[in-house]
Formats: structure tokens, sequence, C-alpha cells
């Protein structure tokens, strides 16, 4: 098989999966959207992916992704980048004049440079608040707790519309536990969004009712 055959059979694939994980929990597949993951990707798999017709794509790092997507987005302008990463404050500015969404929020000194960057540059990233769900010290995300009072904080103090929430479950544990939790923080605040959900669980992650799935290797192949 070549390169773009072997990618174009990847993505069906998982379009397909999710279809049928959607059907499965009584939803219909057009309420989850598939990110496709292009971080650390060569250059010949991201065009043979946007080939396919893919245009929503996540990426974990600002300067990977300004050297990646500036020709590309130029060139397809109905591209949507989500920046799905921790993100230094320093860097807020470079990251609501590229993505389309942040979806790493996790602190209050962070929505007080999106929301200086917002100002001046009048454009508003879709945002989510990213949730550590399993607590865990290495992991970027607010903490379960914390989360309510946080998400209020961003609206209220900072005047930034929060779309949804985000997590990364921890590697070793049952990932279904960490989704509910997510699904049951969101409902509990208003929120409609929620990006949970990787190549080896986002069937889970749509039956406790992910609206956006960030699928990098299982799509790609391996990270180089
Ligand atoms: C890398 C990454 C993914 C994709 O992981 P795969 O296991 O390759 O699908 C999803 N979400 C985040 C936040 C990531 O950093």
């Amino acid at each position: 098989m070549t390169l773009s055959s072997e990618i174009a059979a990847a993505r069906a694939s998982i379009i397909e999966r999710i279809a049928n994980a959607a059907k499965a929990a009584g939803r219909s597949p057009d309420a989850i959207a598939l990110v496709a993951v292009s971080k650390q990707q060569p250059d010949e798999r991201i065009d043979a992916m946007l080939a396919t017709g893919q245009r929503l794509f996540g990426e974990n790092r600002v300067q990977e992704a300004q050297v990646r997507w500036a020709e590309r987005r130029a060139a397809s302008p109905d591209l949507r980048l989500r920046l799905i990463g921790p993100l230094q404050s320093n860097k807020a500015g470079d990251a609501v004049r590229l993505f389309d969404a942040i979806d790493s929020l996790d602190r209050p000194k962070l929505a007080a440079a999106i929301a200086d960057a917002v100002q001046k540059q009048g454009r508003c990233p879709q945002l989510l608040v990213q949730v550590n769900t399993g607590e865990e010290p290495q992991k970027a995300g607010v903490a379960p707790a914390d989360a309510d009072a946080f998400i209020a904080a961003v609206q209220r103090e900072y005047q930034l519309p929060v779309a949804g929430l985000m997590c990364i479950p921890p590697a070793d544990e049952e990932p279904a536990m960490h989704f509910a939790l997510l699904a049951k923080i969101a409902a509990r605040n208003g929120l409609s969004e929620l990006s949970m959900g990787m190549s080896d669980d986002f069937e889970t992650a749509i039956r406790f009712g992910a609206t956006q799935v960030r699928v990098g290797s299982a799509l790609f192949g391996a990270r180089g």
C-alpha cells in the first residue's frame, strides 16, 4: 500500500469505529468530531491526511504547530487547529493567533494571559478547561474539586466563554471512571463540549459522552 492509501484506510476505519460506538451508545455519529493529532508526525503523513479531506487537527506545542501549519493553513482556509497540550502564559498571544481552540486552560494566570491576547487581537479561540481527573502531580489540569470554581472564575472574572472540558486519564487506570467524572463536571456546569478519548480508548469515551476524540497513532502510525 502507498502511504496515502494507508492513511486513507486508517482514517476510514477510525471514522467507522466512531460511528459504531456512537450508534451503540444511542448517539448520532455527527455529534462526535475526530481531532487528528498530528504532533511529531512527518510531513508526508500530514499531507496524506489533508488529502483525505480531514480538516481538524490537534497539536500539543505552539512552536511545532506554527512550523507545521503556517503554510498549510494558508493553502486550506477551512483547516481547524486545536491546542491539546499545556500552554505557558507567555505563549498565550501566539496560541490565540494560531489556534481555533485551546483545550488546556487550567489556571488563573493563563486565563488572564488569554483574556489579554483576546482583547488585543479581537479573536477568541474556543476554550476548554483541562481537568486532571486522576490528580496526577506531573499532569496539567485543574483538580476535580477545584473545577467548578475555576470555570466560574474564567467566565466571570476573565469574561471568557468556556465551551467544555478536556481530560487525559492516567495511563495505568481504567479510563471509564475518568470519562464519567469529566462528563459529570461538565453537566453540572452546563458545558456541552467533552474532549476525551485517544487511540486506545476513544470508543469508551464516546460511550461516556465525548463530543471530540483526539486520535494520533491509530490514524497516522507511531510517532517518529
Ligand atoms: C498525543 C496526544 C493524543 C493522541 O494520542 P494517541 O494515543 O496517539 O492517539 C491525544 N491527546 C493528547 C493531549 C495528546 O498529547
